[in-house]
């Protein structure tokens, strides 16, 4: 092939610039060149492997119609990432300046000034892995985590853990920085809130370049809470950035959430993705052995044995929160010293009398399930309502008819009136087309088999 691989690029980057947003044109597409012909292949040269993914699945097919009329022939296109070390050849400047400056930046300062976005590594003494509970409600997230902490950034980057409150993520994420302390590597843990703050005060500091040099330059990026950078652009941008950098050069990531990547809201799609890309594993409610283990394991920080059937009796009570199951234990041992009365049964049942374990059995509240509904298929509680018969919303909605009365046993006229003033024989037909879907429809299937467990999680929280 005689033409020019940089040239023939060149023409086809202003076209796309041409046909996609800016932002996109901006994260995947700026920097890369054309770098020469396999036979009549296209190699282009690109900053990181994300970028060859997301070029390969999203912009493939227009490249391809591009690269042809450019050419007038077919021509077809491979992406390649430019190593980041070959800092001094002209590729590498060309392909991403802003990372040469900071890093002969770094060359020339070895020691930065004292900075105010740097906090000192704080990691719970206790939080460990050695007492750590396992159990069946926990043990993937828990092998994953260990395995993290032995390989950093082999195995499982990133490793994505999520679960409802008090479940343990943290404890596992203080586990892995323990351990990688232990190695000698470079730990950086902190809340998604604390990434946001600092980031804040260093844009208003002027010191964005220090912040992005302590997240950028840790072998073990520990990010507790992600959720809290749901609709947060600027946050998510820079986590975006940072989160690259360190995969790319093989550093370990660990990010911890309530909830998993594809049920955080108002994340971008570009880290939602990301974060499914390594390892999601999620933390269950404990069974009653594994709460009556935690509560073995949580005694010796007493110095205390405790009879087992107080602690089942403790267990018992305490179903859904470990944070709270250790906080009955605390508070049931203070009481026995502050009184001086030894712990029985009817100490249990005095001191924990506060936790009266919801019944199992009163069903959930209408607003429950629709609320439910509605983050599962990311509506706004009007759309369910509305009279709008569009798939996306109709569908959801008769989801929501059917399990309000199949979970809550509601009538098809009280269902009615809390979505939108319906007729009962409309809510019927919407149950009925859901029960019977089942049989036949995988998705319906699936989707009520996972409503039903949000539901039940939700019901046993609230
Ligand atoms: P989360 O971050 O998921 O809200 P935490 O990691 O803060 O939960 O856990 C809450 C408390 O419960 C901590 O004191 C932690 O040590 C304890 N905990 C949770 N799971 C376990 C477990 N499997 N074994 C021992 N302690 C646990
Ligand atoms: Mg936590």
């Amino acid at each position: 092939m005689k033409i020019d691989a940089s040239k023939l690029w060149e023409s086809v980057l202003k076209e796309l610039a041409e046909n996609i947003s800016r932002p996109n044109y901006d994260t995947w597409l700026r920097g890369t060149i054309g770098l020469s012909f396999q036979g009549s292949t296209l190699i282009v040269g690109t900053r990181s492997e994300f970028v060859n993914e997301w070029l390969e699945r999203r912009l493939k097919p227009l490249i391809l119609k591009l690269l042809a009329e450019a050419a007038e022939e077919p021509v077809d296109v491979n992406f390649k990432t430019i190593p980041q070390n070959q800092e001094n050849e002209d590729t590498t400047l060309a392909l991403n300046p802003v990372e040469n400056t900071a890093k002969s930046n770094r060359k020339n300062q070895p020691s930065y000034k004292k900075d105010e976005n740097a906090a000192k590594l704080t990691l719970h003494k206790n939080y460990i892995f050695e007492s750590f509970v396992v159990g069946s409600s926990n043990r993937l997230a828990f092998a994953a985590a260990q395995s993290t902490s032995t390989n950093p950034g082999r195995e499982f980057n990133p490793l994505f853990l999520y679960g409802g409150s008090g479940l343990g993520k943290t404890h596992l994420l203080h586990a892995i920085g323990h351990a990688g302390v232990k190695k000698g590597l470079n730990v950086v843990y902190l809340s998604a809130e604390q990434f946001t703050n600092r980031l804040i005060a260093s844009i208003q500091k002027r010191s964005q370049k220090n912040f992005r040099n302590i997240y950028r330059k840790t072998d073990i990026l520990l990010v507790d809470d992600i959720q809290f950078i749901a609709g947060k652009e600027q946050t998510q941008e820079e986590f975006f950035h940072t989160f690259n950098e360190l995969y790319e050069a093989g550093k370990q990531i660990v990010i911890s959430s309530d909830k998993s990547p594809n049920q955080i809201k108002h994340l971008e799609d570009r880290l939602r993705s990301r974060f499914e890309w390594g390892m999601l594993a999620d933390l269950q409610v404990p069974n009653i052995e594994t709460r009556v283990a935690i509560l073995q394991e949580k005694s010796k920080n007493h110095q205390i044995t405790l009879d087992n059937d107080i602690l089942y009796k403790i267990a018992d009570k305490c179903k859904n929160n470990v944070r709270e199951l250790e906080g009955s234990l605390t508070r049931l041992l203070a009481v026995s010293r502050l009184t001086g009365k030894e712990i029985n049964d009817s100490l249990v049942e005095n001191t924990l009398k506060h936790l009266q374990t919801p019944d199992l059995y009163s069903p959930p509240s209408i607003d429950l399930i629709v609320g439910v509904v509605c983050d599962y298929y990311k509506l706004e509680n009007a759309d369910l309502l509305s009279n709008n018969r569009e798939k996306q919303y109709a569908y959801p909605r008769q989801m929501a008819m059917y399990l309000l009365r199949e979970v809550a046993n509601i009538s098809l006229v009280e269902i009615g009136k809390s979505l939108g003033n319906r007729d009962h024989s409309t809510v019927h037909h919407g149950w009925r087309k859901m029960d019977k879907g089942q049989t036949v429809d995988q998705e319906i299937k699936r989707d009520v088999s996972n409503l039903k467990e949000l539901i039940d999680r939700k019901r046993r929280v609230a």
